[in-house]
């Protein structure tokens, strides 16, 4: 058994009586309890010495009764101001433990000092006013004890100098009635230390428990603002942490960037090695970003699937903004080794700035997200600023929308054909339709401009099916044989109503449709992957083939474009552009036809300009071309004359 050893008790009761400097929240609690308690226990201590000076008053010599009083109330009195001014006030640990132990101490000096004056005033008294001193003493030990009830050690203190002194000196007298009441007082402060010490327990526990409620509330925030994936600030703290920083950019005339990231090439590998991978793909991205994170005036966050998006405050000048989002592009360029595969994508990144751009956040980031995807027409896999041409396209975009939504579609709209030409033959063997919209208002429109907003707008259906149809019209008209190519927005095959309404149009038309082809691109795909599915095997169904136009531009999986019924793939007019001069195209249109074959697809080639070209596609085997270099669109009415013209007007080489 361990017996206590004097040393021992010592410590415990020096750690009984201290101030725990350590704990904070504890520190202020009793601070803040005590600067309303204590004012009162001065108050009270006060009138108990009036009470007691008047009781002795010319049965004492003055000095005794009215001027120790006065210096005792003066003492009071300065440190109720003092407390009194204390309230509200901030303070610092420091100083919350030096008033804490400046409060025991002055407890002890009190606690000698008014039984001490009762003591010396006792025996000018008669039998009442020396009871009376028992009842001063009781009543100002009491209250100061339960006032001091935050801080144990001074309550403590003031219930040992008063209680057993004046015990002791009252149980001196030999008189009984004093005897009982020195026992009597001594019982009483047991009882009361008692009392206190179980408050305080409570009270340090309820802070402790505050404490640990304050805590959860903190992590609960936390949690709130971040992503639980990547540990990156979320969405909501993206939001927040802009607002709050363009304030201060507002308020000190600073330059303030967004940037939004895009993955290039993310859901491929979502969908080919499942959703583990593209989750340790998105948190090793997290990490590559947050390296680029150490100042305080680059915050990065993750907007959700495998966008993230960046705040920079204090901006430096475009150039340098550019070149930072082209580091980034650059940094997720590089393969990510994860566990089971090395996986390699791309990233694009849209940057908008405050004040040129946009005033506000809301703008400022649907400024950036326009940049990011339509920034380069549809290039990806660099970093582009917001600019003043793009404003000018926003509103171009928004005059073609208005003006789109009012248009008489089966008069404004019209389709002109490219013909497509076997290189061997030099014969045309069909036609691109390609729509044309002659606005009364705004002029020719170019394709490239209104089917894009028709597409945002979901108006594409109600352009798809008179173009469809004027095509497919102008082609029953053909020398048999002639094949038609019509292009079909993504949107057109994502709902069963709109595909089975092309599939009715096709169905009411002369045309053979074992002689259509529909030309989808890979967009079609980013959509609802199953039902696109579905309305191509449908239309596969009439006969008609079915063209990935664009090829190459686009970041589809081959397991996915193997799930489709495609029967030709159209390689697109940027790997083909001087094909004859850059051996880099020329190797990637060699093992696109080779992929083609190999996929038993046809394949045509588009933007076809020059004779070197077609000679270097004639060296591949590239069969089927289209492009300026055989004939532009031309109109309806041309189309015959043109089949029937001499194989030499064709700018056959
Ligand atoms: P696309 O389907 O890739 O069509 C080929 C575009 O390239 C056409 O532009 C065509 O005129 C142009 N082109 C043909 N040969 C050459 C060449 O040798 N050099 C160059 N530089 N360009 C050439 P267009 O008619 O302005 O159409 C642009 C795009 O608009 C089309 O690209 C297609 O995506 C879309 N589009 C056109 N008509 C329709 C339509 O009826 N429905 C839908 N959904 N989209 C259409
Ligand atoms: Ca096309
Ligand atoms: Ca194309």
């Amino acid at each position: 058994m361990n017996v206590p050893t004097i040393r021992g008790i010592a410590a415990g009761v020096k750690r009984f009586m201290a101030v725990d400097s350590d704990n904070t929240e504890l520190l202020r609690a009793q601070l803040n309890a005590l600067s309303r308690l204590i004012p009162l226990l001065y108050f009270i201590l006060v009138a108990n010495a009036w009470v007691m000076a008047l009781t002795f008053w010319g049965k004492a010599p003055d000095w005794l009764s009215l001027y120790v009083a006065m210096a005792l109330s003066a003492v009071c009195a300065f440190r109720l101001v003092q407390w009194w001014r204390r309230k509200g006030v901030a303070v610092t640990d420091r100083q919350a433990v030096r008033e804490l132990r400046r409060t025991n101490k002055i407890s002890a000096v009190l606690g000698v000092l008014f039984p001490a004056w009762a003591i010396a005033l006792f025996p000018y008294g008669d039998a009442y006013a020396q009871s009376y001193v028992g009842t001063f003493v009781t009543f100002a030990m009491l209250s100061s004890m339960l006032c001091l009830i935050h801080l144990r050690s001074a309550a403590v203190i003031v219930a040992l100098t008063v209680s057993i002194p004046f015990a002791a000196f009252y149980a001196s007298t030999g008189i009984p009635t004093l005897i009982g009441t020195a026992i009597n007082l001594l019982l009483v402060t047991v009882g009361v230390v008692i009392v206190i010490l179980i408050q305080y327990r409570d009270f340090t526990r309820m802070v402790e428990a505050q404490k640990r409620t304050e805590m959860l509330g903190n992590e609960n925030l936390r949690v709130a603002n971040l992503d639980s994936l990547t540990d990156l600030p979320n969405r909501r703290a993206f939001f927040a942490h802009l607002e709050q920083t363009l304030d201060v950019a507002k308020a000190g005339r600073a330059r303030l960037a967004l940037g939004i990231i895009d993955l290039d090439g993310f859901k491929p590998i979502n969908d080919l090695y499942g959703h583990a991978v593209g989750d340790r793909l998105l948190v090793a991205v997290a990490e590559r970003l947050a390296t680029l994170c150490p100042s305080d005036t680059f915050f990065v966050s993750r907007l959700g699937g495998d966008e993230f998006a960046y705040v920079v405050a204090n901006a430096p000048d475009n150039d340098a903004l550019v070149s930072q989002g082209q580091a980034i592009v650059e940094m997720l360029r590089a393969p990510f080794p994860l566990p089971d595969v090395t996986v390699q994508v791309s990233g694009s990144v849209g940057i908008a700035v405050y004040p040129e751009m946009a005033g506000d956040a809301d703008l400022l980031f649907e400024r950036a997200d326009y940049a990011l995807y339509h920034g380069k027409g549809m290039k990806r896999g660099g970093a582009i600023l917001f600019t003043a041409d793009h404003e000018a396209q926003i509103n171009n975009d928004a005059r073609i929308e208005q003006v789109l939504k009012g248009a008489d579609f089966e008069q404004e709209l019209s389709v002109v054909f490219q013909p497509i030409v076997d290189t061997r033959s030099q014969a045309t063997i069909g036609f691109e339709a390609l729509a044309r919209w002659r606005s009364p208002t705004l002029g020719q429109v170019s394709p490239g401009q209104f089917i894009p907003v028709a597409e945002r707008t979901g108006m594409i259906g109600m352009l798809t099916r008179p173009l469809l149809r004027k095509a497919l019209a102008a082609a029953a008209k053909w020398p048999e044989g002639i094949r038609l190519s019509f292009n079909l927005s993504a949107y057109d095959l994502s709902s069963p109503e709109s595909a089975l309404a092309i599939v009715a149009i096709i169905e009411n038309c002369p045309f053979d449709s074992r002689l259509l082809d529909l030309e989808i691109t890979e967009t079609a795909f980013t959509h609802d992957f199953g039902q696109v599915q579905r309305s191509i095997e449908m239309l596969r169904l009439l006969g008609c083939g079915i063209s990935l136009d664009d090829f190459g531009t686009g970041y589809s999986s081959l397991s996915r474009l193997h799930a489709l019924p495609l029967t030709k793939i159209k390689i697109d007019r940027s790997f083909v552009t001087g094909l004859d001069k850059s051996p880099a195209s020329f190797k990637i249109v060699k093992s696109l036809l080779a992929l083609s074959r190999d996929m038993g697809l046809d394949c045509v080639i588009e933007g076809v300009e020059t004779g070197g070209e077609v000679a270097a596609l004639r060296r591949l085997g590239g069969l089927m071309v289209q492009g300026y270099f055989y004939s532009a669109p031309i109109r309806e009415e041309e189309v015959l004359p043109y089949l029937a013209g001499p194989v030499e007007r064709r700018r056959a080489s």
